[in-house]
């Protein structure tokens, strides 16, 4: 029997919707593959902050390490400012535990329409690798001369050889176990120091990897061919904020940002994982009861295969292209009238019988 510890954060809003649709759909395939998951829930969140002036306590860190992986929903609300949630715990997290891979599929699921307008024959389907632990977003830098007219802000970019080498070493890996392409994202005509060397070690791994084969696109560049000309990409390799930018645009293309899933890996296994969707906690829409539970799914499916369960998350998977392609059960954002119980209760039955 496989057993996993699982730290749950279901977070605001909908993270408390899809996460237990996402629990159930996990249990249910899990029980087919021998998989136990052991749901260890923590009530980290807005609601958290505004109670104890934290967005998790101070031996957080502590608790977490204590798992195998991390299931997150979605953190953040109206009235606490974005930066609290993410530098009082999405950072935090991200670095202690070097998840420093932060792997978004962008693959156009069967029955979804992409808002774009040709799409490519054999569809879209694609990964980006996201630096996730240093480049653009960084704490050096500061502000000065507050209200005169020389006000100014300086934000600084903080680059590592060791940090650009081990994110491109593991976009190169799954290059190789994939078709074979890898583009890097720069900008080094604009950007004169930390985009070169980026380019430097992109060419050096190149040169150690003849089995794939590599390309270099400028930013912008590259943004306007994820839209007319998706089907050229197999893995893209970016900056911690280019990266940022293409897996919201990637989100997009594939129809729906209640779908995108997104993994934030600890290649090594030293340390756990943490697997959340694209999308945030939709205050919107929140209680409702019409958020949609498949990218919450899908990156529970991530955690599976993270976990050595490829053939478990498969089924996840399949479970997700049937309910999409042939039931019609669908919320809202996909043009559905379906309650997120309701696309639950399919994938449910969808793994009874595909399975
Ligand atoms: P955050 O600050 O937490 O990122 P946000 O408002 O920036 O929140 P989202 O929460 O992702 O971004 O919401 C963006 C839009 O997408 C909203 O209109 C929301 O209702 C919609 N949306 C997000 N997730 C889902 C989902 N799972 N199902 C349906 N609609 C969703
Ligand atoms: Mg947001």
């Amino acid at each position: 029997m496989n057993r996993y510890r699982i730290a749950t954060i279901p977070g605001d809003g909908i993270g408390n919707e899809v996460v237990p649709a996402a629990q159930q759909v996990l249990e249910r395939a899990g029980s087919h593959f021998g998989i136990t998951l052991e749901w260890n829930e923590l009530e980290w969140s807005c609601e958290y902050y505004a109670r104890t002036g934290r967005m998790m306590p101070a031996n957080g860190l502590d608790t977490l390490a204590e798992h195998d992986q991390i299931f997150l929903g979605a953190v953040g609300y109206p009235g606490v400012p974005d930066h609290v949630s993410l530098w009082g715990l999405l950072i935090p997290i991200r670095r202690a535990f070097r998840q420093y891979v932060n792997l978004r599929p962008v693959t156009l699921l069967p029955g979804i329409d992409s808002p774009l307008r040709a799409v490519p024959e054999g569809g879209i389907d694609f990964v980006v690798v996201r630096e996730n632990n240093e480049g653009e977003y960084s704490e050096v830098g500061g502000r000065m001369y507050r209200g005169t007219p020389d006000e100014l802000a300086v934000q600084e970019a903080v680059f590592t050889r060791r940090g650009i080498e081990r994110v491109m070493r593991y976009a190169f890996d799954l290059a190789g176990r994939r078709a074979g392409r890898l583009a890097s994202a720069t900008k080094s005509n604009g950007i004169i120091h930390s985009m070169p060397f980026w380019d430097e070690i992109f060419r050096e791994l190149g040169s150690e990897h003849p089995g794939v084969e590599t390309s270099e696109y400028h930013i912008d560049a590259l943004a306007a061919l994820f839209v007319l000309d998706p089907a050229r990409f197999d893995v893209v390799v970016a900056s911690n904020l280019f990266g940022d930018i293409l897996t919201d645009l990637g989100a997009a293309i594939i129809g729906s940002i209640g779908i995108a899933p997104s993994a934030n890996l600890n290649p090594e296994g030293d340390f756990p994982s943490m697997f959340e969707p694209v999308h945030g906690s939709a205050p919107d829409i929140a209680g409702t009861g019409r958020a949609n539970p498949l990218g919450q799914v899908w990156a529970g499916a991530m955690m599976l295969e993270h976990l050595g369960h490829a053939d478990a998350a498969d089924a996840v998977m399949g479970a997700v292209s049937h309910v999409l392609a042939e039931t019609g059960v669908r919320t809202p954002d996909l043009g559905g009238t379906a309650s997120t119980s309701e696309v639950t209760d399919e994938l449910l039955t969808a793994l009874e019988t595909e399975v």
